[in-house]
């Protein structure tokens, strides 16, 4: 076979890591990769046993649990589309997403089936519901318990030794819909072939490389001996960050991955020292969790060899503060978006702590180039506009959207809606997003300098700069804080201290003060539609 390996060759190498090696754990469930490979292969049939053909979608609809990859892999080995949808969606918008995407068969947690139950008559091309650890009893002849099919994960290794069924697949087939976070928007469906995720799996291990193959240096070869490596899975695999960039890796790498139902510091901590975790992070508020809570002094964190996240902008600061906390962590930083099969760019190490405000050149064989925001020029090193990205993990287009495919998508390049500036070494400098400035009476505020500038006082944890509506100049910079625990700090002493940093028309009018964490998507970001409202209430 000479093609570039397709997802099901993923799982089926992974396999040679055998029954010993653990694969996921969850809680007090572990499975090892030949159980898991046991699962996806089962599952597969029984998905082929209810139709399901090339080219059909099968949504994936749960929290972290182990039957998500599971699931994942036994749609996405037989050639259906795997359409993840956010667990954190309301029915109504389930049922959006069950629609948009024509979705066969779906597979749900117990409590997603509550939510889209009352949905399922809206939805007329779905024919078949697995629902995993449901307590109560189901009557609806389309919904069938997985655990009639696959029992709990423990059980995995009783299910048959056969292999994937036999069905060709090509790098340029249609592979996954994974929708975007809808910070901006409606969320979009990103179409993304095999060979787009594949090229991130591939990419994955290449930052060290990378480092030193630019210093002019021969990079060491891998430690046959190393232990295993082990990620905490904080964020979710419903987004392409928790599957591109912790699952589809760690799964190929043979590590382990660790898993999370939800996020929370104190039990982080707890499943870093129980399973000797090495990776842990995701997006930036979460490695800023590691570091703040209270709690942290009191578990043995040590194993830990480097805390990296992408996703959301993140304050140089952060970079200085993991190294100090975890002293034999790396911190890294990667940039990417749906429509890149998440990572597009990435460094650690020095490369990072020497360019903390950089999220890294891009991964091997890809390019970026900064565009004017018309689009009609490319402009010169330095200086700031659009970035452009084209590479092997750039998505086909979005789903049933032939518009916004053809506005983003020109040429091979997906523009990306960021803002940022290139170095002469190559390495990228977010600024903003293109919808994340506001205009002040006529001058450029990019919220993310300021929010940079809050972040650097040490009462202050979190902070998330708007526009609030003004009659003559526009917008003004309002800015909501979250402090530390136990910080104190007044409006007053804010906004002098980025008085004292900043130019007077970029220090925020207002501050206001919440006192829990600020609201972000599932994706970390923060959801700056509401906190406006805050002020426009005030
Ligand atoms: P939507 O497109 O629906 O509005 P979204 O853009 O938030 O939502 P994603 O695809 O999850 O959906 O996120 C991609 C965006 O996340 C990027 O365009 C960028 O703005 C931001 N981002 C990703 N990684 C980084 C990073 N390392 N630093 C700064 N920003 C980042
Ligand atoms: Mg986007």
């Amino acid at each position: 076979k000479n093609a570039p390996p397709a997802l099901r060759d993923v799982v089926e190498a992974a396999r040679a890591f055998g029954d010993q090696r653990i694969f996921l754990v969850y809680e007090d469930e572990r499975a090892s990769f030949e159980a898991f490979y046991r699962a996806v292969s089962a599952f597969a049939r029984e998905l082929q046993s209810k139709g399901v053909v090339k080219g059909d979608r099968v949504a994936v609809i749960m929290r972290n649990l182990p039957e998500w990859p599971v699931a994942f892999y036994a749609a996405a080995s037989i050639g259906a589309i795997v359409t993840p949808l956010n667990a954190w969606w309301t029915g109504p918008e389930l049922e959006y997403g069950l629609v948009d995407s024509g979705t066969k068969v779906a597979i749900v947690d117990a409590e997603r089936l509550g939510r889209i139950f009352e949905h399922l008559p809206n939805c007329p091309e779905l024919k078949t519901v697995y629902v995993s650890r449901q307590v109560e009893e189901v009557s609806h002849p389309e919904v069938i318990r997985l655990e009639s099919v696959l029992g709990g994960t423990n059980d995995w290794m009783k299910l048959p030794d056969q292999p994937l069924p036999a069905v060709e697949i090509h790098p340029d087939d249609d592979a996954t819909i994974f929708y975007t976070s809808g910070t901006t928007g409606k969320p979009k469906g990103a179409l993304a072939t095999q060979r787009n995720i594949n090229s991130n799996i591939m990419a994955a291990g290449s930052i060290a490389a990378r480092a030193f193959l630019r210093r002019g240096e021969t990079p060491p070869a891998p430690d046959p001996n190393a232990p295993q490596r082990s990620s905490l899975l904080s964020v979710p695999f419903f987004h392409a960050t928790g599957c591109f960039a912790v699952l589809n890796p760690t799964l190929f790498g043979g590590g382990k991955v660790v898993m999370m139902h939800k996020w929370e510091p104190v039990r982080a901590f707890e499943l870093i020292e129980r399973e000797r975790v090495t990776m842990a992070g995701g997006v930036p508020t979460i490695a800023w969790q590691l570091i703040e809570h209270p709690a942290r002094g009191n578990y043995d964190l040590s194993s830990l060899e480097s805390v990296a996240y992408g996703g959301a902008p993140s304050a140089p600061e952060l970079v200085r503060r993991i190294v100090e906390t975890f002293p034999k962590s790396q911190a890294g930083n990667g940039w990417g978006m749906t429509e890149t099969s998440a990572t597009a760019t990435n460094h650690g190490a020095e490369d990072y702590q020497n360019r903390p405000d950089s999220c890294g050149p891009a991964v091997a064989v890809t390019d970026l180039k900064i565009m004017s925001v018309e689009g009609d020029r490319e402009l010169p090193i330095g200086e700031v506009g659009e970035l452009w990205c084209k590479g092997p993990q750039v998505v086909k287009g979005y789903w049933n959207k032939p518009e916004a495919t053809a506005q983003t998508f020109v040429d091979g390049w997906v523009k990306t809606g960021d803002l940022a500036r290139l170095d002469a070494e190559g390495f990228c400098y977010i600024i903003d997003r293109a919808k994340d400035m506001l205009i002040r009476g006529g001058e450029n505020i990019y919220c993310i300098e300021v929010e940079n500038v809050l972040y650097d006082h040490p009462a202050v944890m979190d902070a998330a700069l708007v526009g609030i509506p003004h009659k003559t100049l526009g917008e003004e910079p309002g800015a909501v804080v979250t402090l530390k625990p136990g910080a104190e700090a007044s409006e007053a002493e804010l906004r002098g201290f980025v008085a004292e940093r900043l130019a007077a028309f970029k220090v925020p009018v207002r501050i206001l003060f919440w006192h829990e964490t600020l609201p972000r998507n599932a994706n970390g970001k923060i959801m700056k539609n509401e906190l406006k409202k805050l002020f426009l209430d005030a």
